[in-house]
């Protein structure tokens, strides 16, 4: 049985205990730049660093204090996967484009262990691998499917486990078949986005944090843009807000929805128990509706677990409960393990749960991540700054998207709809177990 959480469990990251992002000096806002770029997480820091090497004169806004939205809080998966399968894919953009997608996935993933290396950031980065759980039948076939494309298609060491090899990845009975990869890997998010800070101020890029950008507004040869401290006029501006957009721009807004991603971290376990039940000491994830995602600590001496959330307001108890039993349900041995941190994050999710980039007139985009934005975020951003540089060739990519023209409907920047659509996934994901157990 999972007890309730202890009242000393932390609601800030778990990431946080070894990483305090220092604040930035507070500086002077120059009237005129290049580059405005809105959001300081991974996309935004990703194309001010692209964009100060090429000479711009670039300017980063938060509203808040860098490392406090997704960037410094989420899972450390470093995955770069896609929501749709492949199949969803071709169905919906043709056979160029999803295999566009999946080809710039293996280079998005390089691209940033080769930025890892050259700029020196230590982030416990580790090439892992991953271990991809499949509870029924179906799902292992589909897994089967998959591992086959990535290993023919792409060249990536993939294959599937099945029976008693299972427990050679993870000590569970809930799976009777997973994919493992090779090509993913695991780091440590708040250190990731520290490094990149330093790297992009180090570049000569500006970055004003608790600065809010309220707004935007044309002009001739580009946009006026209104902050908390001032105006500024930029030759572009670039709009890297993901799951915090807020209502500086109400058209994004509602295209782009907001949804809560949750983690609890369990308290140090010894490594007999980390052997029985990470014995690969991978990064997990499974099929089912709510997404669960789960990893070793860096150190290996503690699993972090995460899911949907499923809440839009206040930090009710009831999402942690629900992660307990989950993590209990995968490893019973861990029912009642004591938590050392419960906290959660925004995603952002668009109408087709794909990330794209688009601009409109001098406004760039790079959004939508559907919770695995740490290889994504990197790689748009980098790509959203050779759009405005104007670099045909690198700009080019399979998430260069026209602007949504159709907002999320009956959605107007609050997600009544979340808790709904959560307990219809619960539903399905209960009903599948059932049927499971039954077969
Ligand atoms: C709990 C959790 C777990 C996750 N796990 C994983 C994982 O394991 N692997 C993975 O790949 N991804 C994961 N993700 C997703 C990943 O963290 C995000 O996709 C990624 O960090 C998005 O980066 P970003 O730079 O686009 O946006 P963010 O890091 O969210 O930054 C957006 C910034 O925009 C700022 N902003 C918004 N409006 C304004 C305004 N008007 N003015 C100024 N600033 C503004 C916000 O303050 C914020 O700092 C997870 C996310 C969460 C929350």
């Amino acid at each position: 049985m999972s007890k309730l959480p202890e009242p000393s469990v932390k609601s800030t990251p778990y990431w946080w205990e070894d990483c305090i992002i220092p604040p930035q000096p507070v500086r002077g806002i120059d009237p005129t730049c290049d580059v405005v770029i809105v959001g300081g997480g991974y996309t935004g820091l990703s194309a001010a660093i692209e964009l100060a090497r090429a000479g711009q004169h670039v300017q980063l806004f938060d509203r808040q204090a860098l490392g406090h939205a997704a960037s410094g809080r989420n899972g450390g998966m470093a995955s770069g996967s896609i929501r749709p399968g492949r199949k969803e894919l071709v169905k919906r953009f043709g056979e160029a484009r999803a295999s566009g997608i999946a080809h710039e996935g293996k280079a998005a993933r390089e691209d940033l262990w080769r930025f890892l290396k050259e700029e020196n950031i230590d982030c416990d980065f580790h090439l892992s691998g991953l271990f991809d759980g499949a509870m029924t039948v179906d799902e292992a076939e589909e897994l089967r499917r998959h591992a086959e494309f990535l290993h023919r298609t792409l060249g990536i060491e993939a294959f599937t486990v099945d029976g008693s090899e299972v427990k050679n990845y993870i000590g569970t009975d809930l799976y009777v078949a997973g994919l493992v990869r090779k090509d993913i890997g695991g780091l440590q998010p708040a250190k990731l986005l520290a490094g990149m800070i330093e790297v992009a101020s180090s570049a000569g890029a500006l970055l004003h944090e608790n600065t809010a950008v309220l707004g935007s507004s044309t002009e001739r040869g580009g946009v006026r843009v209104q902050t908390a401290r001032g105006e500024v006029f930029a030759r572009k501006l670039l709009v890297c807000t993901d799951g915090y957009t807020d209502g500086f721009d109400p058209w994004l807004r509602k295209r782009l929805v907001p949804v809560r991603s949750r983690i609890i971290a369990t308290e140090q376990l010894s490594p007999d128990v980390m052997d029985r039940v990470m014995p690969a000491r991978m990064m997990h994830g499974d099929m089912r509706k709510l997404s669960y995602y789960y990893r070793p600590s860096p150190d290996g001496t503690r699993i972090l677990f995460g899911g949907r959330d499923g809440t839009t307001e206040g930090d009710p108890i009831a999402p942690t409960v629900h992660l307990q039993t989950e993590l209990a349900r995968l490893f019973p041995e861990l029912a009642g393990v004591g938590l050392t941190h419960s906290w959660f994050g925004y995603v952002a999710m668009h109408r087709d749960m794909v990330p794209r980039m688009f601009s409109s007139g001098h406004t760039v985009y790079a959004t939508g991540y559907c919770g695995s934005g740490i290889v994504w975020g990197r790689w748009l951003g980098q790509k959203a700054a050779f759009k405005i540089l104007g670099d045909r060739e690198q700009s080019r990519s399979a998430f260069d998207f026209d602007p949504p023209p159709k907002a999320v409907p009956f959605y107007n920047g609050r997600p009544w709809f979340i808790p709904l659509v959560y307990s219809m996934y619960e539903r399905h994901d209960r009903k599948m177990l059932r049927e499971r157990k039954k077969s």
